[in-house]
This record gives C-alpha cells, sequence and structure tokens, in this order.
C-alpha cells in the first residue's frame, strides 16, 4: 500500500510500550490511560481501511500528548514524529529548557528525562543511551 512508509504507523508499538509503563510514566492516572489506550489500539487493529486506521492512531497521539509523564516517553520513542512537528518548543534539550511542572532528572546531552512523580521514585541513575549520571532540575511555575 502507498502509506506504508507512514511514520504515525509507529504510534502502535510505542503505545504498546508505553501502556506497560504506565505506572511509573502517570502515577495514579494509570488505570484510566490504560484503558483508554487499549480501547484505542483495539481499533487501529481492527480499523477496515486506512482512514479509520489513521483516525485511531490519531486518538493514540492526543491521549499520550495529554500528560507530560507519556508525552516525554512518547518524543523518546517516536524522535521523527519530533523532528516533523518542527515545534520551536521541541528543540533538542528536551526537559531542559521546557518550564516544567515536576521535578525531574534529565541528561545534560537532552536526550532523556525522568519526571519524578513520587516521592518513593527511584530514579535511574545514568542516560540509558550514554551512560552518563543524570542531572536533577527542579519544577518550575
Ligand atoms: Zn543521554
Amino acid at each position: 500500500m502507498a502509506d506504508q512508509s507512514d511514520p504515525t504507523s509507529e504510534i502502535v508499538p510505542v503505545a504498546e510500550a508505553i501502556r506497560g509503563e504506565l505506572a511509573a510514566l502517570v502515577g495514579d492516572d494509570a488505570p484510566e490511560v490504560s484503558d483508554a489506550l487499549g480501547r484505542l489500539l483495539d481499533e487501529c487493529r481492527a480499523a477496515p481501511d486506512a482512514t479509520s486506521r489513521g483516525r485511531a492512531e490519531d486518538g493514540l497521539y492526543q491521549l499520550l500528548a495529554q500528560r507530560e509523564g507519556t508525552r516525554l516517553r512518547m518524543d523518546e520513542l517516536l524522535p521523527r514524529f519530533v523532528e516533523e512537528r518542527a515545534d520551536p518548543a521541541y528543540s533538542g534539550l528536551l526537559g531542559v529548557t521546557d518550564p516544567v511542572a515536576v521535578d525531574r532528572w534529565v541528561c545534560e546531552r537532552g536526550d532523556y528525562a525522568y519526571p519524578v512523580l513520587d516521592a518513593d521514585d527511584t530514579p535511574p541513575r545514568n542516560c540509558p543511551t550514554h551512560g552518563i549520571p543524570l542531572v536533577f532540575v527542579p519544577a518550575e511555575g
């Protein structure tokens, strides 16, 4: 089919991966987000044509963009998406330059951010890509 290279189709495996990490990403919202993700993933799989599949994929994207935890994770997993969005707020230093509502641990090279959503959270010590220690950035605004 003509649209096989459509990068939005990557949202399905990304959403499946994020669904398994929801407790860490969105805390108490996890059951609600998991239900909504599950419905949209079922819609994607059951979609009879590209148009309905595209609609369900848009829904996945919007759902994941609603919460900071899932949005950051989606941006990590969908690098091509981030580039194509051409939003000046996404200039590369993810989480380092943006005003943020939660404390987080970030990679100095800007590819990784771990939002601290719970005082009992144990953040990773090092960037999974670079292996360098993460830097603590307190919440703003
Ligand atoms: Zn890094």
